[in-house]
Parts: C-alpha cells; sequence; structure tokens
C-alpha cells in the first residue's frame, strides 16, 4: 500500500484538527505506519524525527517499551470502569505519585481526558468553590494577553489567540485579560525579570479593581506554547501568587503543555517556587500513548465542595472515560521513568545543546529573536531585524519551513512564523545537530525573496 492510497482513503472520509482541508490539494497528508523512539515511518519506508513530540505529548519516544509493557499487563486485568462510585488500583496509584510530585498543597486529583477539559474543570470548580462560599458576585475569570487553554467553549473564552478564538468570539463568556510579562517586548538593555516586574504594576491594579467579581486567574506557566512560545521571567508567577492571595483570587495554572519536564523542572511552577490553587496537566502525562489529563486541587477548595447531598454543593461535572485504568497505568509507567531514569538532569544537558545547535540563528537578518526554556526553544522569523517588521501572515513563510523539513525527513510544524523545536527527551545531541541543520537551510528558502 502507498502513501497515497491511504490519503486518499482518509480524504474521503477523515477532517483533520486545525486545518484548512484545502491545503491538502496541494500538501500532501502523511500516512504514518508505525513509530520506534524519535521516529515516525510512512508507508513507504520514508522516516520522520518528530521534533515536535507529536504535538508536545511524545516525551520518551514512540512506542515507548516501558508503558508499552505496563499497558499490556493493564489490558489483560482492566480497560476501565466508571469512575461514579468505582475506582481502581491504576487512579489510587497515580494520584499518589502525581500528588507526591506536584507543587506543595496539592492533594486532590480529578480526571479528564484532554487538556481543554482538565482547564473547564478548574475554570468550573473555582466558580463554584466560591459559591459555595457564599461569594456568589464571583463570576468572571482573568486571564492574560496571548494566552492558550484549549478549543472548548469555556477554555477558548479564557483564551487570546486571535486565530482559535475570533471566529467564536461572540459565543464565549466575557473575561477580564491582563498585561503578561512577554519578554520579548522587552525594552532594549532591559532583563525579563525587570520587565515581568514593570508590567506587573498594571497587573497588580488591575486584579485590585477586579478581584470582587472574579473567581481566578489562568495562567500557562513560563511559556505561552500556541501564543508562539512567547516566554516570560519566573518572578511573574511569584508576583502573581501573592497578588491572588492579597485580592483573594484563586490562582490556575495550565501545565498542559509545560509540565513534566518541559522547561528543566517537573513543573514550570518550581521556578517560581510556587503552589496554585489548581494545576491542569494532560499531553504528556502518558507519555503521548493515551489522552488522560488531571485537574489537581488543595485540600481547602475539596473541602468548599464536601456537605450534605442536599445542599447540593458536590461537584456534578463527569465525563464517560474520567479516570480511564489503561490512561492511567500509562501514567504511572511515565512517571516511572521520570524516577528512575534522572531524565531531569538528562534534559538540562540536552537544553545547553539545543541552545548550540541554534546559536547561529541569532545572527540572520530575518531571525528576530531565538528563545529557549529547557527543551523548548523557538525562532522567531520577521521581514526586518531592527524593526521586528514581521512577514505578512498571508505568505505562510512558516509552512515553507514545515514543507523542507518533510522532504528532509523532520517534522517541524512552525506557528505562523515560529520555527520551534520541542523533541522528545529520547534525542540524542547528533539529532539535534540534524533537525538544526534542517530548520536552517528550511529558513534560507523560507525567507529568500
Ligand atoms: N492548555 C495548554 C497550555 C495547551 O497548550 C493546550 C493544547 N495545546 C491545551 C490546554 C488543550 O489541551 P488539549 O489539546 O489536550 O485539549
Amino acid at each position: 500500500m502507498s502513501n497515497k492510497s491511504f490519503a486518499e482513503r482518509d480524504l474521503k472520509v477523515l477532517w483533520h484538527p486545525c486545518t484548512q482541508m484545502k491545503d491538502h490539494e496541494i500538501l500532501p497528508l502523511i500516512p504514518i505506519k508505525s513509530g520506534d523512539g524519535v521516529w515516525l515511518e510512512d508507508f513507504e519506508g520514508k522516516r520522520y524525527l518528530d521534533a515536535i513530540s507529536s504535538w508536545w505529548v511524545n516525551l520518551f519516544g514512540h512506542c515507548n517499551p516501558i508503558i508499552k509493557d505496563a499497558l499490556k499487563q493493564q489490558l489483560d486485568t482492566l480497560e476501565h470502569v466508571m469512575m461514579g462510585g468505582f475506582t481502581h488500583s491504576a487512579a489510587i496509584e497515580l494520584s499518589e505519585k502525581l500528588i507526591a510530585i506536584s507543587p506543595k498543597g496539592l492533594n486532590k486529583c480529578f480526571y479528564s481526558d484532554n487538556g481543554s477539559s482538565a482547564v473547564e474543570i478548574a475554570l468550573k470548580m473555582s466558580f463554584q468553590s466560591w459559591r459555595n462560599q457564599g461569594f456568589s458576585k464571583k463570576t468572571k475569570f482573568i486571564t492574560l494577553e496571548n494566552s492558550y487553554h484549549g478549543e472548548t467553549l469555556g477554555a477558548l473564552a479564557v483564551s487570546n489567540v486571535a486565530l482559535y478564538k475570533d471566529t467564536f468570539a461572540s459565543l464565549l463568556m466575557d473575561t477580564i485579560t491582563i498585561p503578561n510579562a512577554d519578554a520579548y517586548f522587552r525594552a532594549e538593555g532591559e532583563t525579563a525579570a525587570a520587565y515581568a516586574q514593570r508590567r506587573f504594576v498594571e497587573v497588580d491594579k488591575q486584579l485590585a479593581q477586579n478581584a470582587e467579581f472574579c473567581c481566578a486567574v489562568i495562567i500557562e506557566p513560563l511559556v505561552q506554547c500556541a501564543g508562539n512560545m512567547r516566554m516570560y521571567d519566573p518572578i511573574y508567577l511569584s508576583l502573581l501568587r501573592a497578588a491572588c492571595d492579597k485580592y483573594e483570587l484563586h490562582l490556575i495554572a495550565d501545565e498542559v503543555a509545560v509540565g513534566f519536564g518541559r522547561t528543566g523542572s517537573l513543573f514550570a511552577c518550581e521556578q517560581a517556587n510556587i503552589s496554585p490553587d489548581f494545576l491542569c496537566v494532560a499531553k504528556g502525562l502518558t507519555g503521548g500513548f493515551l489522552p488522560l489529563a488531571v485537574t489537581l486541587t488543595t485540600d481547602k477548595i475539596y473541602q468548599s465542595f464536601y456537605d450534605d447531598y442536599e445542599h447540593l454543593t458536590g461537584f456534578f461535572h463527569s465525563h464517560s472515560y474520567t479516570g480511564n485504568a489503561l490512561g492511567c497505568r500509562a501514567g504511572i509507567a511515565t512517571l516511572g521513568i521520570f524516577q528512575e531514569q534522572n531524565v531531569i538532569v538528562t534534559n538540562q544537558l540536552l537544553a545547553k545543546k539545543m541552545s548550540a545547535v541554534t546559536a547561529r540563528f541569532k545572527q540572520h537578518p530575518n531571525v528576530a529573536e531565538v528563545r529557549q526554556t529547557g527543551m523548548i526553544v523557538a525562532i522567531e522569523l520577521v521581514k526586518n531585524k531592527h524593526t521586528r517588521e514581521p512577514f505578512p501572515w498571508q505568505e505562510r513563510r512558516g509552512l515553507k519551513v514545515y514543507q523542507y523539513a518533510l522532504s528532509q525527513g523532520v517534522i517541524l510544524r512552525p506557528l505562523g512564523n515560529v520555527i520551534y523545536f520541542m523533541p522528545p527527551y529520547v534525542i540524542t545531541d547528533m539529532q539535534l545537530e540534524w533537525i538544526a541543520e534542517v530548520a536552517w537551510q528550511g529558513m534560507l528558502l523560507a525567507v529568500a525573496d
């Protein structure tokens, strides 16, 4: 069977995510037959290095044998049972492990099956917690400029990436948007930390003004991934935690993309030494094997729901696959790899290599910035390095990088004109050198003319 025949069958019956399907008139869809480590292989034997971890989910390589073996055992025991009224050992064990490794104070786990749902759950819990305590005026959410928290209507409402949000704006709940501390916009000679502190003056004012009517602030710690991999200093998180305490707002940390070692620490919040009231995780939780998400919260929040049934203060929210046993088992295996293999230290070394292999991009006249947080490196392409005038988005320069990289056997899927690497943690130094070379050649092609 050829790639072409699979692609033709696919296009008759499937509708792909985040895609203008007409693009596939010119962009071939790539059917994947198998995966092995950082590699994916198509039906004609061509291999692709997955440099963006399949939308950031894959931590330890495709078909990782440890996770696969754990799943095989679970398959022989229990595939799934509803969590209303029932439980199972995988969900209990995973929760115990998650609570042990996550920022202190988070000690209850509520499961769902994707990052957007984990966010919806945090929003609903925050709202209802205040309501249960008699604060019925608290109904709104505070979010950051350029944020992204998922595609369902609640998660989209607290997001601020125009491409995903604007079409649906009239459907979405009203939110309050506060300044972020995107270091891309710091003044010349200003540190990211100083910029964050400067920006926080306005943030503090807005929090003070709105807290009475607001439930929580939601934030992507350290990196706004879908918002073009924009990064900011951890001090913003520390200031935000303190302000949320001062003004009685919950803090929701959405670590769906940055959790599990991606930023150089197990959770990004650790770098600011803070604990949120809600922590949302998904993506890498199962090592990229199965859809599973968790919203962790505190005993204090949990207790605000705990009462006699007639008071109707329970959290009446469910998903059919909540706490799926296979997903939980993959999660336990994934956390086991962290525990046994010194992953954070390895990642710190890999991050150094990522920095070295992308250093030469900094000098290029069409690169405004090369930025990095741990295992995320982003290269921002612009028309003019000095004014930072962007390329018109309609020119789709990033797509040219994507196409070139594919031809060379590397999967890079730029966000607009931002090329980024977010590889599985099992990538080697040599592979990093190679993907950087491919990105370099792709960039030269994309910015020509
Ligand atoms: N939050 C963040 C920070 C994300 O990056 C994403 C997905 N890219 C989501 C939430 C939504 O997760 P999912 O795609 O699993 O719904």
